[in-house]
């Protein structure tokens, strides 16, 4: 982490406040699983503490809406949280931002889209997308920790949870608790996190909705190393991103990727790489500073990937069982990261 923080401190705070945390008070235990690592730990760190799995509810908020992968995101990627949900047994849901990205990042003079989510009853609602203000966007999300110019982790996901909290009937007269798989150690801004708080759709005091909301990022102090630890334990096979060799398990086209990532992406699937690079001369702005995806990727050196990987990777049904006897550390661990801030 090349942040200047003083992380000692802080997990030494973080430590404090989960002592505060009555983990088995809750009724619905929302984890938002992107299917990287650090999401799928939340989960095994329930299910160590025993939390019944009836409770235990599976978000995957879908970066591409309606069409996983169809634009920066692992095609895979749904399905991969899908088949891990199914084989502990817990509920799954999908919510997303209709249009997903692409949508969001083409607005003109027009408002955000609303968002879709699997219902407890089993169907699709939409809400949202009604109110605000018109604008444009036209160029991609920039490469900072201001979530006001990283447009699309509040967009696709931050407030995908916040109006499916507000929406769903079941979050009313409850205590829900949701988990976050942010960790100090990834950078100096989720460093100052807190481990433990109100979540955004909190309403405990409102006599009429008495929702009762928080947020508890349960491996925020925890050092790469567990995580890996817990998935070798319940022998998890990780995300295929992980066995190509990215670090993080962000979207596959994520703006933050480094030289390498970008020379990856191009070497083998060209066809996402193409839309990336294609939309940077449309905009004419980058999404880095100074250079094209394309001029990123020819600094870079691509990841030696297994192609049964990358087809799967590449494919909308993720097919091998979720548990992985032969268990290994895939090649992306403990490789620099770069993935959001
Ligand atoms: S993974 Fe990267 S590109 Fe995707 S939503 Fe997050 S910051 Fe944006």
């Amino acid at each position: 982490m090349n942040a200047v923080v003083d992380l000692g401190a802080l997990l030494t705070e973080a430590a404090r406040e989960e002592q505060t945390i009555d983990l088995h008070s809750y009724d619905h235990y929302y984890v938002a699983v992107s299917g990287g690592k650090d999401s799928l730990a939340l989960v095994l760190y329930l299910l160590d503490h025993g939390v019944p799995t009836e409770k235990i509810e599976i978000h995957h908020h879908s970066i591409d809406g309606e069409n996983e992968g169809s634009f920066m995101d692992w095609p895979v990627t749904n399905s991969y949280v899908e088949a891990f949900a199914r084989h502990f047994g817990l509920k799954f849901f999908k919510s997303y931002r209709m249009g997903g990205f692409e949508r969001e990042m083409l607005r003109e003079n027009s408002l955000t889209a609303p968002v879709a989510f699997d219902s407890e009853a089993g169907t699709v609602k939409v809400r949202g997308g009604k109110r605000g203000e018109l604008s444009t966007r036209r160029k991609y999300p920039q490469v900072t920790s201001d979530l006001q110019k990283r447009y699309c982790s509040p967009a696709l996901k931050i407030d995908v949870a916040k109006i499916m909290l507000c929406n769903e009937p079941r979050f009313r007269n409850s205590r829900t608790l949701v988990l976050t798989g942010e960790r100090a150690e990834e950078s100096a801004s989720r460093a100052t996190y807190r481990k433990f708080e109100r979540h955004r759709a909190d309403k405990r005091d409102s006599p009429k909705l008495r929702r009762h909301v928080d947020v508890l990022r349960a491996v925020h102090d925890w050092p790469e190393a567990m995580v890996w630890d817990i998935m070798r334990r319940y022998r998890i096979r990780p995300h295929p991103a992980y066995q190509l060799g990215w670090s993080r398990c962000s979207c596959r086209t994520c703006i933050f990727g480094d030289k390498d990532q970008w020379a990856t992406v191009r070497e083998y699937f060209p066809l996402a790489f193409n839309k990336v690079a294609g939309y940077e001369r449309e905009f004419g702005v980058t999404i880095h500073r100074k250079l094209t995806v394309n001029q990123q990727a020819d600094l870079g050196t691509p990841y030696d990937c297994d192609p049964e990987i990358v087809a799967l990777a590449n494919s909308t049904v993720y097919t091998p069982s979720i548990i992985w006897e032969d268990w290994q550390l895939p090649a992306g661990a403990f490789r620099n990261g770069c993935g959001p801030t």
